[in-house]
């Protein structure tokens, strides 16, 4: 159930006019409501039910330490990937014991740091970092667990950019290596195997990938048992795509029920990292029009977030729907979404048909995840002002930059 409702032509967040909020906060404005993600952590957990499991929420998608709150006070553990990420979960109250670290780049420092707070386990993309690890847990006197990230060789069947279960992508270790890699893995002294891991792209509507993926990944389990190894987890990753606009991806239950049942005679927990299918759409980007300019050739609409706010159209070929905050009489017609940003690729949505008129608030939907995140100061834009609505009352989780924010660190020299 959507969170993000119409009533008078208004467009409101749980009880809170969006207008009324973007009038008190200014905009580019992220507003998220609590009452999604919790609906949507809540899809995951009710289809495991009572089989063994762990729900990561993977950090990368929405990192805000009040969201990494408020899934940690769901029972979340999380997937990291960085030295960053692993101190806002704990900032933000997450049990150390329920990361798991992700990552084709782990370097000594982030390592030692995750066996000193005590990761649920590393998943290991090369042989590289298994023997680094292996090196930086004997010089700490720790043990670090382990599983492989295994690059299944499936197609995910989404963007390129964000397909990783490919053989020519730069994940996980090859299929065919993997037995291999586990038993220098065990002879390793720093090195204890809990368990597997794949994670094979991004925005899967289908659920096939991730049946082919965990096939593939029991055939090894199998495997594994006959060399002695007997694993407690397997980590199938995150993935499940959601609905930006004609998009049609499964159910949780849907997706989850198969992938049970190929597990329920195997003694082992199963663990998930799902980011996008837990915030994309409990989030909106709101915007204001600052301009219209018909030129001969197209319509733009000029406004005041861009690129630096949501790369994800400009990056991904993105679609996100756009819709007035506030229906209006204005002539409908097909618009450009740009904003101020000085390259052509600044373009939130293009060839989209709206009544909109200068001043207008619009509301971006499907930015939850991978928007706010991916956000950056180019142009020195300041990065926007994030919301949480929970029912009735919003509060302030991220201030809006400031000109001191933007150039903290910087020197302007003989000083
Ligand atoms: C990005 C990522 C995820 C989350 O993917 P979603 O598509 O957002 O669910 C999970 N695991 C790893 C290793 C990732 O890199």
């Amino acid at each position: 159930m959507t969170q993000f409702t119409e009533n008078n032509g208004a467009l409101f967040v749980d009880n809170l006019s969006v207008a009324e909020l973007a009038k008190a906060y200014g905009t580019p404005l992220y507003i998220y409501s609590q009452t999604a993600i919790t609906q949507a952590f809540n899809e995951f957990k009710n289809a495991l039910g009572d089989f063994p499991s762990l729900i990561c929420y993977a950090v990368k998608a929405n990192s805000n330490l009040s969201i990494l709150k408020v899934l940690a006070d769901l029972g979340s553990g999380f997937d990291i990937v960085s030295l960053g990420e692993l101190e806002r979960v704990l900032k933000a109250g997450g049990d150390p014991a329920k990361i798991v670290f992700s990552g084709v780049g782990k370097s000594v420092q982030e390592m030692k740091r995750a066996l000193e707070v005590g990761v649920a386990c590393f998943n290991v993309e090369s042989e590289a970092e298994l023997e680094r690890l292996s090196d930086v847990a004997v010089g700490e006197g720790k043990t670090a667990k382990i599983s492989l990230r295994v690059n299944p060789d499936v197609d995910a069947k989404t963007h390129p950019y964000i397909s990783t279960g490919l053989k020519e992508n730069k994940f996980g270790i090859e299929f065919n290596r993997a037995i291999d890699v586990y038993l220098k893995a065990k002879a390793l002294p720093g090195i204890e195997i809990v368990g597997i891991d794949c994670h094979i792209g991004s925005q899967l509507t289908q659920a096939t990938p991730f049946l082919d993926a965990t096939d593939r990944i029991l055939v090894l389990v199998e495997q594994l048992k006959n060399h002695g190894i007997v694993l407690k987890h397997i980590d199938l990753g995150g993935g499940l795509g959601v609905t930006y606009k004609d998009e049609t991806p499964p159910a949780v239950a849907d997706y989850l029920s198969p992938i049970l049942a190929k597990l329920k005679d195997l003694k082992v927990s199963l663990m998930l990292e799902p980011g996008r299918a837990i915030v994309a759409n409990a989030g909106i980007l709101v915007t204001k029009v600052e301009y219209l300019k018909p030129t001969t050739e197209k319509n733009f609409a000029i406004v005041d977030a861009a690129m630096n706010d949501n790369i994800r159209p400009s990056l991904y070929q993105a679609w996100q729907e756009i819709r007035p905050v506030q229906s209006s009489n204005a002539t409908p017609d097909i618009w450009d979404i740009v904003g101020p940003v000085c390259e052509t690729g600044d373009f939130l949505a293009k060839g989209r048909t709206l009544a909109i008129a200068a001043g207008d608030y619009l509301a971006m939907f499907g930015a939850g995840a991978y928007c706010f995140s991916m956000s950056s100061n180019y142009n020195s834009r300041p990065r926007a002002c994030e919301l949480l609505v929970d029912g009735d009352t919003s509060r302030v989780i991220r201030q809006r930059e400031s000109f001191d924010d933007l150039i903290r660190g910087e020197l302007v020299g003989n000083a």
